[in-house]
């Protein structure tokens, strides 16, 4: 693969790809990047250049790596018996997937499939606004989501979204959408830290509620830890606090595991770091490590008993169908995903290796003045950096770019957050395949070492 002749490819690319996330000016000056291969935690571009990938696929998706045969041949075996069967059908991976899923989600019971997380996260909005219709009159709709997390792309996400520099020249957004403060202790809006800033930004939730009226909140919608809007891992108290809410006010707990979920966080999903009980789990990426498109929008049996009414009303079900989530590609690959995670040990992997990097991130902040604030919760971390530490001035994102584009000079693939808020894109991102070994995360700290020393000095 790697001695061919990629010129066509590139020309053809040029040509006719719209690339996400992308200015195609820069084309005029460049070729576009075309990955051609991977294994293990590497991938080699058309050029052959080789890269120890630090971001699983770009937007951390590829938990179990690259190359793995076994999914390719799962996936090819369900497809020649069966590929694909839509509407209230069933399917053989469908249902053996869903049974393995539930089984590490206890208090779970239901898996409705889709095939993007922005999708998945839009069956459980309607599922809400559906209780609402059936349960509350009407009422009880709003949904509540927070400052600087994300939850897709298409508008109703966006709506749900907290990001403004994202969403901004998308609108006009669906109404019903609410949101409450963000709970990131090093940007803190309230002079508290520890336990007591964790339950303040709690609090702040329930005087969103209380303002907006209970009655009117059916959901809070939420991310365990925020991926994109710069890798927030909640402060202590944060959740327990959060469930005590839901629960007074009777509102749903939706939680996003579109990133965490799948081992990223060192337990199959990252709200069970937190001991949350939630009504919704929605996750994408990371359940069949990108070997095929699915994503799933799992219910507790109490959300789902609220559909199970009169069998004889045609209104009275969740009206409602995915078109691909009756592609039997991704329950196949799901299953031999999830077999990989268990058999190999990448839990336990990710939890070992997480707090190496950790460490070895910690120490960077001993050696550059830039680096502001460290944060991560398995092999999902963070580095805040900034151009002053006193009072935590951002560091402007190009200088933040130009850190990025060094690491890459030198063969290794780190992101950086997205414009989360106004002058707020400062964070380096990092979630590296759950398979990583002890060498590529001291190669990944030492290249984000170096490469602030060339780039800051
Ligand atoms: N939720 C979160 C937390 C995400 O990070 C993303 C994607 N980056 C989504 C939802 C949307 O997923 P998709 O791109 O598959 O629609």
């Amino acid at each position: 693969m790697l001695d061919n002749d990629f010129s066509p490819v590139v020309e053809a690319d040029k040509a006719h790809v719209w690339h996400h996330l992308f200015q195609h000016k820069a084309l005029e000056s460049r070729d576009p990047r075309i990955i051609v291969e991977g294994k293990g935690l590497s991938v080699w571009d058309q050029n052959g250049r080789e890269f120890l990938d630090a971001v699983s696929g770009g937007v951390w998706t590829v938990n179990v790596g690259y190359g793995r045969e076994s999914i390719a041949d799962a996936v090819r075996e369900q497809l020649v018996k069966m590929n694909y069967f839509a509407g209230a059908a069933g399917s053989v991976p469908g249902a053996l997937f869903a049974e393995k899923l539930i089984s590490k989600m206890p208090g779970m019971s239901r898996v409705y499939y889709t095939n993007s997380g922005s999708e998945a996260n839009e069956k459980a909005f309607k599922m809400v606004r559906q209780i609402a219709h059936k349960r509350f009159g009407g009422k009880k709709r709003k949904i509540l989501f927070r400052e600087r997390d994300y939850h897709g792309t298409t508008i109703a996400a966006l709506s749900a979204g907290g990001q403004p520099e994202r969403n901004a020249q998308y609108g006009p957004f669906a109404p019903g959408f609410v949101e409450v403060p963000h709970c990131l202790e090093y940007r803190a809006q309230w002079d508290l830290t520890g336990e007591a800033y964790g339950q303040r930004a709690a609090d702040a939730i329930e005087e969103v509620i209380l303002r907006e009226g209970p009655d009117t909140v059916g959901a809070l919608c939420l991310e365990p830890v925020t991926a994109g809007g710069g890798v927030i891992t909640p402060p202590p108290g944060y959740w327990e606090r959060v469930q005590e809410i839901c629960r007074k006010h009777d509102v749903l707990l939706h939680i996003d595991e579109v990133v965490c979920g799948l081992g990223r966080t060192g337990t199959w999903f990252g709200y069970q770091n937190y001991g949350i009980e939630p009504d919704f789990v929605t996750m994408a990426k990371g359940v069949a490590s990108g070997y095929a498109a699915i994503a799933c929008c799992v219910t507790s049996e109490r959300v789902f008993d609220l559909f199970k009414t009169d069998a004889s009303d045609p209104l009275d079900h969740f009206r409602d169908i995915s078109t691909f989530g009756g592609c039997t590609a991704g329950p196949a690959a799901a299953i031999e995903n999830m077999r990989i995670i268990e058999d190999e040990g990448l839990l336990d992997n990710t939890l070992a290796m997480g707090a190496r990097l950790l460490d070895n991130l910690n120490a960077l902040s001993e050696k550059h003045a830039a680096v502001g604030d460290v944060r991560g919760k398995g092999l999902f971390c963070g580095v805040e950096l900034v151009a002053d530490r006193g009072d935590r001035t951002p560091l402007d994102e190009k200088t933040v770019a130009a850190v990025v584009a060094e690491c890459d000079r030198n063969g290794v693939i780190i992101g950086m957050t997205n414009r989360s808020l106004p002058g707020l894109n400062n964070t380096l991102c990092l979630s590296p395949a759950l398979t990583v070994s002890a060498e590529q995360i001291d190669r990944i700290s030492d290249t984000i070492d170096a490469a602030l020393t060339t780039v800051l000095g």
